[in-house]
């Protein structure tokens, strides 16, 4: 599958022929994404129609995710282009939690990316879609000696949550015997909270000043024990720090790394040589939900950190970065059926198969994980007419289970198609299993000239004998659902 699907756009070869003038990049970053985003918009509306004539959405896989592989190429390249304000090295990894399939995972290692993992899982994802140790970045907070033997053995770079785990990695490169050889072979950083607040969701604000991510840097002490901890382990050599993300403004994430580049500065300038080599400053950059456009954009971002921090940029820190969202979220979308629609006292709802077991958060949260739906006909078209209000229910058997509520839109019945938009990051590999409801198939799409749209399969829906097998029961009793899609 992975030869079928190059992740080299137009927009990658025009961006390399372009100037990097920095006073002009940014006005140019927006008139890209402007083009970007209408692109965007006209791709997912022909997948939508392919879709539907090409008989994706079946009895048998009646919601089905969609990865807009051109737009993940665009996105990975404005985020290059961005970063090319530092003569420094600039290892970009995706965060693995936001998508990860092996596919998808494979475009980035393709493009030269690296990949941010945070668990035995996404470690064992990022090598299989063909990650090299030294680009993958292991941040785990709750690493157990095995697995930080495997990542030492392995080669690939760690970031420490706290003291008590340096200490492990310290032991352990003794015992490995890796202790001479391993500034070479991985970068090991120790992770920092630079508590500068909370954003708009406590529950995704990783910088607060009680978040249990990293070493409290504000905490009385805090600062002293980072600078003796350089001391006690020489071969510490990175910090990292991940302020974000969905409701934190760039502001906030730019102070955070503010506060870890002047640590960095700090440490280098009491100890006899250069301690801090690279700085890891995270992902976190938020995504707008609301319509198509890509806002903020990577070129804002760093735009923002070179008011802050300009220092950060001048070359002599290498970068990593670990964006997830920002790099997946408008590159994907849920497409589901309605399968019937009815009257209840003064409700409209919708019964469709898109629920909390493929939008968790947005069922559970939806004042923070608002989702856009828009609604299609059977042959995929747009649909339009008068507005009503209406309740998009999913399958899940409890009453709350809807995706939206009370939403003005053209009025759905049976057979329509609901769109969920800017479902590509943490949704499809964010799945819940309630209900014994199925994981669904997500496809890749690419869009030709021609306007003709061609799909390939990134994983297949789970199928009744797997969830009967990890129900702990015989597969061969299940019986056969009709109507499969070939390509599943
Ligand atoms: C989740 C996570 C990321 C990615 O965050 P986004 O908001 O998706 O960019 C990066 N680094 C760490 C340590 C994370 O936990």
């Amino acid at each position: 599958m992975s030869s079928g699907i190059k992740i080299q756009s137009a927009m990658e070869a025009s961006a390399a022929a372009e100037s990097p003038s920095a006073a002009a990049s940014a006005a140019e970053s927006r008139r890209v994404a402007g083009a970007a985003e209408r692109s965007l918009a006209a791709r997912k509306a022909a997948a939508v129609r392919a879709a539907a004539a090409q008989g994706l959405v079946t009895d048998v896989s009646p919601v089905v995710g969609f990865v807009d592989l051109a737009g993940i190429a665009a996105s990975q390249a404005e985020l290059k282009r961005a970063f090319e304000v530092t003569s420094a090295p600039v290892l970009h990894t995706f965060a693995a939690k936001a998508s990860s399939l092996v596919p998808v995972l494979r475009l980035f290692a393709e493009a030269g990316m690296g990949c941010e993992a945070a668990s035995p899982g996404e470690l064992a994802q990022a090598l299989a879609a063909g990650f090299s140790p030294e680009h993958i970045v292991l941040d785990s907070p709750t690493k157990t000696r095995s697995e930080l033997r495997d990542a030492l053995r392995l080669g690939v770079a760690v970031n420490a949550d706290n003291f008590a785990e340096l200490e492990r990695i310290h032991a352990l490169l003794a015992e490995l015997g890796l202790s001479e050889a391993i500034r070479s072979r991985a970068a090991l950083g120790l992770r920092i909270n630079p508590q500068v607040g909370a954003g708009s969701i406590e529950a995704m604000s990783t910088a607060s000043a009680r978040s249990k991510f990293g070493v409290p840097l504000r905490d009385e002490g805090g600062r002293q024990a980072v600078l003796a901890a350089f001391d006690r382990y020489p071969w510490l050599s990175r910090l990292h720090v991940h302020v974000g993300s969905q409701g934190c403004p760039l502001e906030l994430i730019a102070a955070g790394v503010r506060q870890v580049y002047e640590l960095a500065e700090q440490i280098n300038a009491s100890a006899a040589t250069r301690r801090v080599i690279s700085i890891d400053i995270g992902g976190g950059l938020p995504v707008n939900f609301a319509d198509d456009r890509v806002s903020p954009t990577f070129a804002e971002y760093v735009e923002t950190l070179r008011r802050t921090v300009p220092g950060l940029f001048d070359g002599r820190y290498a970068l990593v970065t670990e964006f997830g969202r920002a790099l997946s979220a408008k590159n994907g979308f849920t497409l589901a059926r309605v399968e019937y629609a009815k009257q209840v006292a003064d409700r409209r709802v919708a019964l469709t198969h898109a629920g909390a077991q493929v939008a968790t958060r947005t069922v559970f949260m939806p004042e923070s994980w608002p989702l856009r739906v828009s609604p299609h006909a059977p042959d995929g078209e747009p649909k339009h007419g008068p507005a009503c209000e209406q309740d998009i229910a999913g399958p899940c058997c409890f009453a709350g289970d809807l995706v939206a509520a009370g939403r003005e839109l053209a009025r759905l019945d049976e057979g329509d198609l609901v769109v969920l938009h800017d479902t590509g990051g943490y949704f499809f590999t964010a799945t819940w299993t309630y209900n014994s409801l199925p994981r669904p198939a997500v496809y890749g799409f690419e869009v030709a000239a021609d306007g003709s749209v061609r799909f390939s399969l990134l994983r297949r829906r789970q199928t009744l004998e797997e969830l009967v097998a990890e129900a702990g029961g015989d597969p061969a009793s299940v019986y056969a659902l009709t109507s499969e899609h070939p390509l599943a």
